[in-house]
């Protein structure tokens, strides 16, 4: 069992991967939970969105559209890479899920099935985080570098303390029956690696190498070359002298 994290140690692990964090005002007490007489959870996967809208903050953390309820999202992710915290409960963002995707992801194979609805639905807005990445959706728009590297460790943060692996996250279009595309696009790069397009294969594999290494960890950082030793620079300068006088 996988029960729902409590708003503040939601947040306590964001930070801890290193995410830069928001709070929409009264994001604690916004969810469906009441509303649909259906409580959030048990959580077996993180579903990830893009969200079509620009300046779509207040569209994801409260207002959301006709005949589709906010809160959209637990998390809403900006361009800049800030996440903003809009709901810890049950959020509008899933839909319905085909059962052969959701039961890959939460089975953590290692590969995912193309979402059949011939395998049957379950109501996604039970049992998975949802995170909205701001970005248009149309193939054109990029993700920043700094966008994708949040993503990545939201995603990583969420399975870290279920002890998750990449595949237990998942893109919209991977489970919907509904014909969703997201999330997709060119990113702007991420670590020692330039442009490409946004893959949710490539995805887990960002997520799993963060898994690797501590919470703390920012992918293709350089270790600057350590200063040398007192007695590496006497050796240098001895060496110096010695061809100073060989020359004379
Ligand atoms: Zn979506």
């Amino acid at each position: 069992m996988a029960p729902p994290l409590s708003h503040d140690r939601l947040m306590t692990i964001l930070r801890n991967e290193g995410v830069k964090l928001a709070e929409y005002p009264g994001w604690r007490d916004r969810e469906r939970d009441d509303e649909t007489g259906k409580p959030f959870g048990p959580v077996h996967l993180v579903l990830n969105h893009h969200t079509v809208a620009r300046d779509s903050l207040r569209i994801v953390a409260e207002t959301g559209y006709a005949g589709l309820p906010g809160p959209l999202a637990h998390i809403h992710l900006a361009k800049s890479g800030l996440a903003t915290m809009c709901s810890g409960g049950r959020a509008n963002h899933a839909g319905l899920m085909a059962v052969n995707a959701y039961v890959s992801f939460r089975d953590e194979q290692s590969t995912h099935p193309a979402p059949s609805k011939a395998s049957g639905t379950v109501d996604g807005n039970d049992c998975s985080y949802g995170i909205e990445a701001e970005n248009l959706g149309d193939g054109v728009d990029v993700w920043p570098r700094a966008q994708y590297d949040a993503l990545v460790r939201i995603n990583a943060a969420i399975c870290r303390e279920y002890k998750w692996k990449g595949d237990s996250c998942a893109g919209h279009k991977e489970t919907s029956i509904e014909g969703k595309v997201d999330p997709r696009g060119p990113v702007e790069g991420y670590g020692s690696r330039g442009r490409f397009d946004f893959t949710l294969g490539q995805f887990r594999e960002d997520v799993d190498e963060r898994l690797a290494h501590a919470a703390s960890w920012s992918p293709g950082a350089v270790t600057p070359p350590k200063p040398p030793t007192v007695e590496e620079r006497l050796a240098a300068l001895e060496k110096r002298v010695t061809a100073l006088e060989t020359a004379g």
